[in-house]
């Protein structure tokens, strides 16, 4: 699995965990945790911290720099085409985001 999957399955888990929370201070269900009471507040906390994460982790984008040349380079990080045989060679790598 990669990265991207991961960070995918685990802002369905936060959105999932925040709307639980968001629904059981809405329709005040009781929650006991550790043999007491949950406060409604403590879920609103949890729901807005959840959907907050949730939120970060279908906002984060993986950045990846290619080549327009012919050599089809890839690079995680920034750079200039190293490929010999490329007609960019030496130009700056471009910026495209997933
Ligand atoms: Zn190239």
């Amino acid at each position: 699995m990669g990265t991207r999957v991961l960070i995918r399955v685990s802002g369905i888990i936060f959105g999932l965990f925040a709307l639980a929370h968001a629904v059981r201070a809405i329709f005040r269900w009781e929650i006991t945790f550790a043999g007491r009471a949950m406060p409604i507040w403590a879920s609103v906390l949890v729901a807005v911290i959840a959907a907050y994460l949730a939120y970060e982790s279908f906002r984060t984008r993986e950045v990846r720099y290619i080549c327009t040349g012919e050599c089809g380079g890839m690079s995680p990080k920034p750079g200039m085409c190293q490929a010999e045989k490329c007609a960019k060679k030496g130009m700056p790598l471009e910026e495209v985001s997933a």
